[in-house]
């Protein structure tokens, strides 16, 4: 685990935070819900099988544990693609309690007191703060996303539409599948190659047929290159799969899981 991270406990809540992120955030953990069965116990997903008033109800408990205006919890979409949105004042709450006007993987903004949340069981989903401009953001990338390049788009996004400045922007890439357990076919490894050309390389090792790709690394690269100063970039170094027991790992569960959430706020 990265020195900056933190693994809290408040009650059965248990969150992970980073040290060089000064404002609300979390990344959720399995506990602190009231959830069963699968999804046992903080499960934030509405598609995971689970009881709507369960879910609901860890979402009142995520937002009263942070600090966060429960209402005002706007969410990313997550289709694997890179559209990415600035949520403005008649956003905030889409995705939990009004219904959701975009299909993006990514969102930003400059709104105070209107949490962020992106979702992983395994993806990597990537909390960005400017202090210079007090702008925000979080961003989901399974391989296809980080593949098609969704965290430099953040990055210009944030530049772009909220006027945030690279050299001051800090980014935490959150618990999510390592190398060493994200196993894949040849199509993971082409299609980052197609992003990065031979600079990609370091980040894939060939075992037998198969190929076991540093989404994690990769990401860094990328933030990197997008102007980012390496400090400011920030690798959780937590794998979910080897830690199972306290994240909801796709790959470790076969798809029976629930859902985690990366939280930020203004
Ligand atoms: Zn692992």
């Amino acid at each position: 685990m990265h020195p900056s991270m933190h693994r809290n406990e408040r009650g059965s809540f248990v969150y992970y935070t980073c040290d060089r992120l000064p404002v609300r955030h979390a990344f959720t953990t399995k506990f602190g819900g009231v959830s069963r069965g699968d999804c046992e116990s903080l499960n934030l997903g509405f598609n995971r099988g689970d009881e709507r008033e369960n879910v609901l109800e860890n979402y009142r408990i995520l937002a009263e544990q942070l600090g966060m205006d429960e209402g005002r919890i706007t969410m990313t979409k997550q289709i694997h693609d890179t559209q990415i949105s600035v949520v403005t004042e008649g956003e905030a709450g889409m995705g939990l309690h009004q219904p959701m006007a975009w299909e993006s993987d990514a969102i930003v903004t400059a709104l105070p007191e209107t949490p962020l949340c992106g979702f992983y069981a395994d993806c990597v989903v990537t909390l960005f703060y400017d202090p210079a401009t007090r702008t925000a953001g979080v961003a989901h990338a399974g391989w296809r996303g980080m593949a098609a390049g969704i965290l430099p788009k953040t990055v210009e996004v944030m530049a772009e539409k909220l006027g945030a400045k690279r050299e001051s922007l800090i980014a935490v890439l959150g618990p999510s599948i390592r190398q060493e357990c994200f196993e894949t076919d040849a199509d993971v490894p082409e299609a980052m190659e197609r992003l990065m050309g031979e600079r990609v390389h370091p980040f894939i090792a060939e075992k037998g047929v198969k190929f076991h790709v540093d989404l994690q690394g990769i990401g860094v690269r990328l933030l990197t290159d997008a102007g980012l100063s390496p400090e400011n970039v920030i690798d959780s170094g937590i794998c979910t799969k080897c830690c199972a027991d306290e994240f909801w790992s796709h790959r470790a569960t076969h798809g029976h899981r629930g859902v985690q959430g990366g939280i930020i706020c203004l």
